[in-house]
Parts: structure tokens; C-alpha cells; sequence
């Protein structure tokens, strides 16, 4: 039996997550859970799972905790991520929160000698160096849930120790690939919420619209796979099929394929070296029919060449980066700014902020309150 601790749970890859739980019952144990302000959700899923501990990041009463819910631990604030991550005995933390939160809590997980099996990719964007030097240190080796670092790690699992040459990350190309630029520009919000093949929260799918997503998922190869920024080839995939690949030198290429269905990844994390059932049958290549392959526009989706002139800035860069685009998302949500400026408002943080430190994590948590001030500053 796994003891497994979800932080995030009230969200699109935590509920998957307890989703795989409740089918195997007999293999995995809830032991903590925690979300941010969803509280309805979250007692419901106390109420199935019973876990020792459950947290809120926002205030809650004792009072307002339903009596027959008060069997478990109830804390809030950051404590309740701590606790969650560190406190609570469990052999698997799954980290998916969204955003730079997150990083605290994988330190505090790998600190504490837990398995992490990481969903929240803005803790390697913002802190690759000290999370991957931690769990190096720990023996602990991070288990990624993103889909196409879950596909690279898979495909790696098969290249008998052969390191590859290259990485192949494959993108939708999101909603507005067939845009003009002057459309993209002009999206609203429902639009760049509708992702054509992946269910997710609202600010990775916003992500995936802008391709930041793909920029910050560059990032995060870097660290999982200690792969050059220029060893990783973003390859436009409209389907959705391919979840990415590797090449080796040898002309050889080990891709991994499924649906778009996070339960796949998620499942592959919590079992791994096993595999599971996860609810999830394999793609029907005959009605696909055909894998379509595109090289990313680049005029149109700049972010993606500011995402590697961040990697190769280093410093804070990426954490500059970062925390300009989630403070833009936010406002790009609150129908406060315009699609097109999420990308200008990360542009014109990395101008401003240029080689600011990030070598310990007050370093980045310091160039991430900047570039969000940055942000906030010229509306
Ligand atoms: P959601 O927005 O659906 O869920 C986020 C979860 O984290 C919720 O439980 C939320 O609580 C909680 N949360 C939000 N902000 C904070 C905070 N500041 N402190 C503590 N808890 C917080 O996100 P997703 O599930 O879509 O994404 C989670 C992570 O996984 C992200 O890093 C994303 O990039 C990554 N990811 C997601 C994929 C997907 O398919 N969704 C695919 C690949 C990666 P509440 O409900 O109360 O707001
Ligand atoms: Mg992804």
C-alpha cells in the first residue's frame, strides 16, 4: 500500500490523481490533501478519501469545518502545504499546485526524503538548479507527471542507459495555431480557454494558447534531463498523439504515444516502475488515420524564442519569466489586459530585470516579486 499526499488536490491533475486512488483502492492510501479556497470540493473529497491531514491556503474556521469531517487534521496557510509535503508520513508527494507556490513545497517534500512526483512544472522553471541538486542529494529522482517529460522519462526508460542527442518536445500549437497574428492578439479569454484537445486549469491552458507553456516545458527539460536548451527541439503536433521523443545518436528516435489524457502520466508517476490501469485505452490509429508534424512560428509565438533567451541568460532569468507571465495570466483573466499583452508584459519584465541572482531561493523569490511588480506597474 502507497501512502500518497496530494497537494493541489481540488484541481484539474489532483483530482485525476484521486481519480486513479479510488480505482485502486487497495493499492494507494490518501494520507493528505490541500487546496487553496475550494472548500465545498475539498470536503467532499475528505469525505471520500479520509485522509490523516487536509489544508486550505486560505483562512478557515474550526467552526466552519463539518463535524463529521473534524476526524481529520485541519490546518491552513502555508503550514498546511508543509505539513502536507513534510509532516505527514507518505511515500509519494504529488505536487500539483500551479505556480511558483509550488516550489516550497517540492523542497520541503525532497528536505524530508519523500518521492515527488512533480505535476507543478514553475518549481524546476523558477528553481531547476536547487530542486534538482536536492534530490540528488536525497536519491530521491523527481518522477515528472507533465505528458511530454512523463513520454521523455518513458522513452528513456527503454535507451538502456544511452544518453540521447536530442529531445523532441511536441506541442498542439493550441487553439490559435491557424491564427493570424493580429487575431491572436485580440483573443478573449473564453477563446484562449478552449484548448482543442487537453482538459486543464485555467492558467496552463491560457499557457498553451501563448505557447509560455511550451517555453516553460523547455525549461523544464533542461533540468529534468540535464539536456542544453539547444538539445531540445519544439515540434508543433497538432494531435496531440505523439507526448514527445528523443533521438539517439545513432539515428535512432523512441517516441512515446496515447491519447491526450493526463490520467496516462499522472498513473505512470504513482506506479512507476510499474504500470496501472488508469481508465485509459490506447489511441485508434486507424481512425487517426495520419500524425501531422509542424515547426513552430515563431513570429506568431514569440514566447518562445524570450523562453530561450531566459535559459540562456540564466541567473533568475526564467524566474523573471515566469512570474511575469502568471502575474499577466491573472490579469489577462480578470479581463484586465488583452491576449497579446501576456507575452509584451514577459518581454518587457526580462528587458527590465536582466541579470538579477537566482542562486538560493530568496534570490528567486525576490526576482519573482519583481517581475510581478514590473507587470503590475505599466497596465
Ligand atoms: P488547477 O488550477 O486546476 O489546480 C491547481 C490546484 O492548486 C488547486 O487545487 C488549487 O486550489 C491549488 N492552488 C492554486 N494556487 C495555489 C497556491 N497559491 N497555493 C496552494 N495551492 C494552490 O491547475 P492544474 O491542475 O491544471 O495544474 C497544476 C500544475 O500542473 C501546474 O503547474 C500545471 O502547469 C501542471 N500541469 C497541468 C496539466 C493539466 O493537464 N492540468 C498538464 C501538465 C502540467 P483551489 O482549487 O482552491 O484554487
Ligand atoms: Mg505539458
Amino acid at each position: 500500500m502507497k501512502k500518497i499526499a496530494v497537494l493541489g488536490s481540488t484541481g484539474s491533475i489532483g483530482s485525476q490523481a484521486l481519480d486513479i486512488c479510488a480505482r485502486h483502492p487497495e493499492e494507494y492510501r490518501v494520507v493528505a490533501l490541500t487546496a487553496r479556497s475550494s472548500r465545498e470540493k475539498l470536503f467532499e473529497q475528505v469525505r471520500a478519501f479520509r485522509p490523516e491531514m487536509a489544508g486550505l491556503t486560505e483562512p478557515i474556521g474550526p467552526e466552519e469545518i463539518p463535524e463529521d469531517l473534524r476526524f481529520c487534521r485541519w490546518m491552513t496557510g502555508k503550514e498546511a502545504l508543509r505539513a502536507a509535503a513534510a509532516e505527514v508520513d507518505a511515500d509519494q508527494v504529488l505536487v500539483s499546485i500551479v505556480g511558483i507556490a509550488g516550489l516550497q513545497s517540492v523542497m520541503d517534500a525532497l528536505s524530508a526524503g519523500r518521492q515527488v512526483l512533480l505535476a507543478n512544472k514553475e518549481a524546476l522553471v523558477t528553481g531547476g538548479h536547487l530542486v534538482t541538486e536536492l534530490a540528488r542529494k536525497m536519491k530521491k529522482p523527481l518522477l515528472p507527471v507533465d505528458s511530454e517529460h512523463s513520454a521523455i522519462f518513458q522513452c528513456l526508460q527503454a535507451a538502456g542507459g544511452n544518453q540521447p542527442v536530442k529531445i523532441l518536445l511536441t506541442a498542439s500549437g493550441g487553439p490559435f495555431r491557424t491564427w493570424t497574428k493580429e487575431q491572436i492578439r485580440n483573443a478573449t479569454r473564453e477563446q484562449a480557454l478552449r484548448h482543442p484537445n487537453w482538459s486543464m486549469g485555467a492558467k496552463i491552458t491560457v499557457d498553451s494558447a501563448s505557447m509560455i507553456n511550451k517555453g516553460l516545458e523547455i525549461m523544464e527539460a533542461r533540468w529534468l534531463f540535464d539536456m542544453p536548451g539547444d538539445r531540445i527541439e519544439v515540434v508543433v503536433h497538432p494531435e496531440s498523439i505523439v507526448h514527445s521523443a528523443v533521438e539517439f545518436e545513432d539515428g535512432a528516435v523512441l517516441a512515446q504515444l496515447g491519447i491526450p489524457d493526463m490520467r496516462v502520466p499522472i498513473g505512470y508517476a504513482m506506479s512507476y516502475p510499474k504500470r496501472m490501469s488508469t481508465g485509459v485505452s490506447g489511441p485508434d490509429l486507424f481512425a487517426l488515420g495520419r500524425l501531422t508534424f509542424e515547426k513552430p512560428d515563431t513570429d506568431k509565438f514569440p514566447a518562445l524564442v524570450l523562453a530561450r533567451e531566459a535559459l540562456e541568460a540564466g541567473g533568475a532569468a526564467c524566474a523573471v519569466f515566469n512570474g511575469a507571465n502568471e502575474e499577466a495570466v491573472a490579469a489577462f483573466l480578470r479581463g484586465e489586459i488583452s491576449f497579446g499583452k501576456i507575452t509584451e508584459k514577459v518581454n518587457d519584465a526580462l528587458e527590465k530585470l536582466v541579470g538579477l541572482p537566482g542562486t538560493c531561493i530568496e534570490e528567486i523569490f525576490e526576482a519573482d516579486r519583481k517581475a510581478r511588480e514590473t507587470v503590475r506597474q505599466n497596465k
